[in-house]
């Protein structure tokens, strides 16, 4: 009997856990031919979530859990997931409901025609910010320009995989991870299917706006060095303008003298290139933490327990 797990990194998920355990119950209750496995990853919740994984595991043991010992991030905490799943194939999906359980049944469906990664295309975002929305366009647009990759706007991490994109996943072992480009960069057969995205059922969303910003900036800056290109191209079309400039402010001298003025012009061209060398900067900085954090080679995330056993590797 083929077995899929059903992945879900929880973060302070208390309120949302027992309505996602009933219609996760009539998922696999629905699907009797498969061997089934909730893998709940406890991102280091400050509430009672995992309290509340501990106590549906004592009667359901298709429930398992991983614990880690501090909140490490959504991204960290499906690495996690992906080390300790053990089905055939993988569902990700979230503890807020916003995935519906319901398109499951149409993903393995997909899975069982050969395709090694089905995922989830949000036709509606459900309640979103206006801002949130357009911003999360623009950004799709700016990574999208920027890499040879193709990475699919308005999907999210709700999808099935198969063990064999899950074995390349565990390779890519980065500490300052973007899992949605990861998908797209392993390649594998893919197949799309659409839904609307609905409301969080319960609890607030983790993510406020430095949090997505952040992750934008992630996106961008591991996959591709374009903005590096960018500072390049500018710092280059900014000399050869100055050159030029320079050299008509030397031919004027020689000719017509200079009388002291152009306080205007000086600060435009002052303001312009400290501009530029700031955001140049910038960009190399980002590369640069990147690297930094990197080459400490520390461990993507700690977990502290699986199913209750305590972990010492
Ligand atoms: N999550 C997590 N660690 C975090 C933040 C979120 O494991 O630091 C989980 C959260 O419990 C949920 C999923 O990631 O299952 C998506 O989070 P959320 O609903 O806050 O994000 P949104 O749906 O707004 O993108
Ligand atoms: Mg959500």
């Amino acid at each position: 009997m083929k077995k899929i797990t059903l992945l879900i990194p929880a973060y302070n998920e208390e309120l949302s856990l027992p309505s996602l355990y009933k219609e996760l119950v009539g998922l696999m209750d629905n699907q009797p031919n498969y061997e089934w496995e909730v893998l709940f990853v406890n991102d280091g919740s400050k509430d009672k979530t995992l309290e509340c994984i501990k106590e549906l595991r004592v009667s359901d043991k298709r429930i398992n859990y991983v614990d880690l010992s501090r909140n490490f991030g959504k991204e960290r905490a499906m690495l996690a997931g992906f080390d300790y799943a053990t089905g055939d194939a993988t569902v990700i999906m979230d503890a807020d409901l916003q995935d519906p359980p319901s398109l499951i049944p149409e993903m393995i469906k997909y899975w069982e025609e050969g395709y090694d990664d089905v995922y989830a295309l949000r036709k509606d975002r459900g309640k979103e910010s206006w801002l949130r929305k357009k911003m999360s366009l623009v950004f799709y647009d700016i990574l999208q320009r920027s890499t040879r990759i193709e990475v699919l706007p308005n999907v999210g991490d709700f999808r099935l995989l198969d063990r064999s994109c899950i074995e390349a996943l565990k390779k890519l072992r980065e500490s300052e991870r973007y899992t949605k480009g990861m998908f797209c960069w392993i390649g594998f057969r893919k197949k799309e299917i659409k839904f609307d995205r609905g409301n969080r059922t319960a609890g607030n969303s983790s993510w406020n706006f430095f949090s997505l910003f952040g992750l934008a900036i992630e996106g961008i800056t591991s996959f591709t060095t374009v903005p590096l290109r960018f500072a390049t191209i500018m710092g280059v079309i900014v000399s050869l303008t100055s050159f030029i400039y320079i050299m008509y402010i030397i031919l004027k001298v020689f000719l017509w003298g200079e009388p002291v003025q152009g306080y205007p012009s000086m600060m435009c061209v002052i303001l312009f290139l400290g501009g530029v060398q700031l955001l140049s900067l910038g960009i190399i900085g980002e590369y640069l933490s990147r690297v930094f954090c990197e080459s400490k080679n520390r461990p993507t995330y700690i977990a502290r327990d699986y199913n209750g056993e305590k972990i010492y590797k």
